[in-house]
């Protein structure tokens, strides 16, 4: 990100699939901004990432897998351990298994699901109850268009994310009460290892959708996770916030 808008000095976060692409942007700029940062993904990535900023703090990674429960409970449990409390969490871990929904085989619906949308839920359930008992917490889900729109060839994404956005809003009713804001951001394509392999096809046609005519980067991305994680955002929840340079417009 260009400029560090936010102060999140004291704060905790805990970021899902935060090893690469979108994940490890808003684990940067939350470490830069001055958090004490938690990463969870399959495994930490060999170079912990750089942390930019003077205020940086050097992120920790905990090996989750967010189909687990017992996984995502034990890093939650180990974030506890290390910091007595839990304040921002960033659901963005995701995976995409295309295929028209006729040849879509259980495996590729499952794996999908379980991962975008119950992974999610997993730590949610994990974490809320710490959230809950300090009245205090912003959690923000990273979604898609897709699960605004229906695209062709991703039945199960676009599924999962409709759910994610369900999770949302049902979230911030049941936790508004005690403080804790819960809203989403529906990113259009960016330029992450997940669009890369897309065909230069499909690319092309994403860029002509959009009205700023280009893909979106990561840092476009970290920027709407970060206002929404922000006090500035302390009236909003329940939101799905686009940012696809006007792709779903
Ligand atoms: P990415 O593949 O670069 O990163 C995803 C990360 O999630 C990886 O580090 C991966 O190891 C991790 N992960 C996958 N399964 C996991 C599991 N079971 N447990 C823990 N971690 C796991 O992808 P990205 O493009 O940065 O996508 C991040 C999020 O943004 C996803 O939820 C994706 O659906 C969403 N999104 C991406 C785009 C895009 O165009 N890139 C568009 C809209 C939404």
């Amino acid at each position: 990100m260009g400029r560090i808008r936010y102060d999140f000095t004291g704060e905790v976060a805990v970021v899902t699939g935060a090893a690469s692409g979108i994940g490890r942007a808003v684990l940067d700029a939350l470490a830069a901004a001055g958090a004490h940062t938690h990463g969870f993904d399959l495994q930490a990535p060999p170079l912990g990432p750089e942390a930019r900023g003077s205020r940086s703090c050097a992120p920790r990674w905990h090996a989750v897998d967010v189909r687990s429960t017992s996984s995502v409970e034990r890093g939650v449990a180990a974030v506890m351990a290390a910091e007595g409390q839990v304040d921002l969490v960033v659901n963005n871990a995701g995976i995409a298994r295309d295929a028209v929904l006729w040849k879509l085989r259980d495996p590729e619906w499952q794996e999908v699901l379980e991962t975008n949308l119950s992974g999610a839920w997993r730590v949610l359930r994990a974490v809320v109850p710490h959230m809950r008992q300090r009245s205090r917490g912003r959690i923000v889900q990273i979604a898609s268009i897709n699960g605004l729109r229906g695209r062709f060839g991703q039945a199960n994404y676009s599924a999962s994310k409709a759910g994610l956005i369900g999770l949302t809003r049902t979230a911030a009713r049941e936790l508004g009460p005690r403080g804790i804001t819960v809203n989403a951001v529906a990113p259009g394509l960016i330029e992450t290892s997940m669009a890369s392999a897309l065909s230069s096809g499909h690319r092309q046609r994403a860029v002509d959708e959009t009205a700023t005519g280009r893909l979106g980067t990561v840092d476009d991305v970290a920027a709407a996770v970060l206002f929404l994680l922000s006090d500035d955002a302390a009236h909003i929840t329940g939101d799905v916030l686009r940012v696809d340079g006007g792709q779903s417009c």
